[in-house]
């Protein structure tokens, strides 16, 4: 049944790597995520860093009273229609003949987990808890609960620090992510795995509703679409995230889902305001 787990088993090469090692078609995507992160450590990013720093975000919601809706920067056109390669995400996403299931949203999951990790450090100098007392997208706050289900408040930085740990924690356990051959994935696989890509899609919502600016200082907001881009079509596919959780980011997933690459317009349209695990503050 897991015929692919001797794949994993042998393969020393980076996850991102196995995942295109396995779909051919897509290998263009190595240079994708290659030329990624020789952005992202260049001498010239650095150097835009510098430029940046002492950019506080203003006007973030501090649990007492609503802020006036900002606009969003993230919207405008000429902003949006940047990314780093037209490639088809929504056929990359599907799962490709002979792949085991599991296997294919382990890798995927994990290689997301990697790349937002990423994305998030290039302005988690400017995500303080100063900054981002809460974790905020929009005008809605997220709450971190705790292994027993305690509700935590916290800031932006603590709260991406409890998803990359708890993430991080997770994707390497043997017991959840099995890499040997023979072992096979447990059945609360797919749970946690929805529970992981809830979980990312927060901090790429509050890169984009706090942290957009800095990121366009940096001129990552290419890098930044694609990679949402690529997420939200892979949540859809295996339907992983409730749509009620990303409608708080559906007039961005709109606008980069329904043309260019990656086209699709149906998915989270309907859904309703109001998630389980984040407050309304009005
Ligand atoms: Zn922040």
């Amino acid at each position: 049944m897991f015929k692919n787990l001797s794949q994993r088993d042998t393969c020393t090469v980076e996850w991102s790597d196995l995942m295109y090692y396995q779909c051919p078609r897509e290998r263009d995507l190595i240079a994708y995520y290659k030329n990624f992160a020789d952005d992202l450590y260049s001498g010239e990013l650095n150097n835009c860093v510098a430029e940046s720093g002492g950019r506080k975000s203003k006007g973030k919601p501090n649990g007492k009273k609503p802020v006036p809706e900002e606009k969003k920067l993230y919207l405008e056109p000429e902003y949006t229609k940047l990314r780093i390669t037209d490639f088809e995400f929504k056929e990359l996403v599907m799962l490709p003949r002979e792949i085991d299931l599991n296997e294919w949203l382990a890798s995927n999951t994990t290689t997301f987990f990697h790349h937002i990790n990423l994305q998030y450090s290039t302005i988690s100098e400017f995500c303080t808890g100063e900054s981002c007392q809460t974790m905020a997208v929009c005008n809605t706050q997220y709450y971190w609960y705790d292994e027993r289900g305690k509700k935590i408040k916290c800031t932006a930085p603590q709260y991406v620090d409890f998803v990359m740990s708890s993430v991080q924690k997770l994707v390497t356990d043997e017991d959840v992510f099995p890499t040997k051959y023979g072992k096979e994935f447990p059945n609360s696989f797919e749970s946690l795995v929805k529970k992981i890509c809830k979980y990312l899609f927060h901090v790429l919502a509050h890169i984009y509703s706090s942290h957009f600016k800095e990121t366009l200082a940096l001129e990552l907001h290419g890098h930044l679409n694609t990679l949402y881009t690529h997420f939200i079509l892979f949540i859809r596919e295996f339907n992983l995230v409730d749509p009620k959780e990303t409608t708080i980011m559906d007039d961005l997933t709109e606008i980069l889902c329904s043309s260019g690459s990656g086209s699709s317009s149906n998915g989270s349209g309907n859904s309703s305001a109001g998630a389980q695990n984040h407050v309304k503050e009005r």
